[in-house]
């Protein structure tokens, strides 16, 4: 699998780290299939992309909703040729909140976006890679996804379960020649609370200032690669992921996090 000329989706690509992973994609020749809850932002990626000389369109899904994605996917085969690369990126942060805080309504949105949309980006591009024989699927997970910290309740269980979907797909599946990894990313500065704030809505408690008394070089201290890692560090997994060189690699949780988890 090379990634010129591969059609590849990222999901929750019009901003941070799906948009990185998109540009990243684009320049290195992949057409880029721009996937978004927010039509405006895909689009302004996509354009972008065309802008510098490479291939990509916008869709709008909402990766929650069986129909939206498999519309979203089929849009795209029929856009950009059969699918070679799924990269299930989208997601929410949940507030924190702890199970005695977190009411029933908002664990199910939480764990329909950050868990079942991702099972349902797998589910629509297994179905278009099996007939062919190929594919790789790259889900976004999160050292939350390993660790009881990070998040809230919701969050990091939906985290642990994108863990374990890989692991369960790429037994089943690589055989069938789909590989399938996740990535789990350490803090990375993005958007992801004030949008997980504007989609999730009312019940979701200010995340904006979660965290601010901490100084930016206590941070640093925390992190044994002494700074912040950038979106651009873990688009450089997935492209990694995506690329030939890592066709033996399957079921593995690749942690970009600057040592972090090590300690
Ligand atoms: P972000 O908010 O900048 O980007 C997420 C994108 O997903 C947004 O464009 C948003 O509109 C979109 N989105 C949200 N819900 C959607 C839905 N239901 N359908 C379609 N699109 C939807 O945040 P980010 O930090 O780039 O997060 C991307 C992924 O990385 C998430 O899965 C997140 O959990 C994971 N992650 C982020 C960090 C971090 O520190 N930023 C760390 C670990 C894992």
């Amino acid at each position: 699998m090379t990634v010129q000329d591969s059609t590849v989706i990222v999901t929750g690509a019009g901003s941070g780290i799906g948009r990185a992973c998109a540009n990243e994609l684009a320049s290195r020749g992949a057409k880029v299939a721009v996937i978004d809850i927010d039509a405006d932002a895909a689009e302004q990626v996509a354009s972008k992309i065309r802008d510098s000389g490479g291939v990509a369109s916008s869709f709008r899904a909402d990766v929650s909703i069986a129909a939206d994605v498999d519309a979203a996917v089929a849009a795209v085969v029929e856009a950009l040729g059969p699918l070679d690369v799924m990269v299930n990126n989208a997601g929410v942060l949940d507030g924190y909140l702890n199970v005695d805080e977190v009411d029933v309504e908002m664990w199910r949105r939480i764990i329909d976006v950050d868990l079942t949309g991702v099972f349902l980006g797998c589910k629509a591009a297994v179905r278009e890679m099996l007939p062919r024989g190929r594919g790789r699927i790259i889900n976004m997970a999160s050292i939350a996804g390993l660790n009881g910290t990070g998040g809230g309740a919701a969050y990091i269980t939906a985290k642990h379960g994108v863990v374990g979907l890989t692991k369960q797909m790429a037994v089943q599946y690589t055989s069938r020649g789909i590989s399938t990894n996740c990535v789990c990313p350490g803090a990375i500065p993005t958007d992801l609370r004030a949008n997980s704030m504007d989609i999730l809505g009312s019940g979701m408690p200010d995340m904006s200032a979660k965290g601010q008394h901490i100084t930016e070089e206590q941070v640093r201290q925390g992190i044994p690669a002494g700074a912040r890692g950038d979106v651009s560090d873990i688009a450089a997994a997935v492209c990694f992921l995506a690329s030939d060189e890592a066709r033996y690699i399957s079921g593995h949780s690749l942690v970009v996090d600057g040592g972090v988890r090590a300690k």
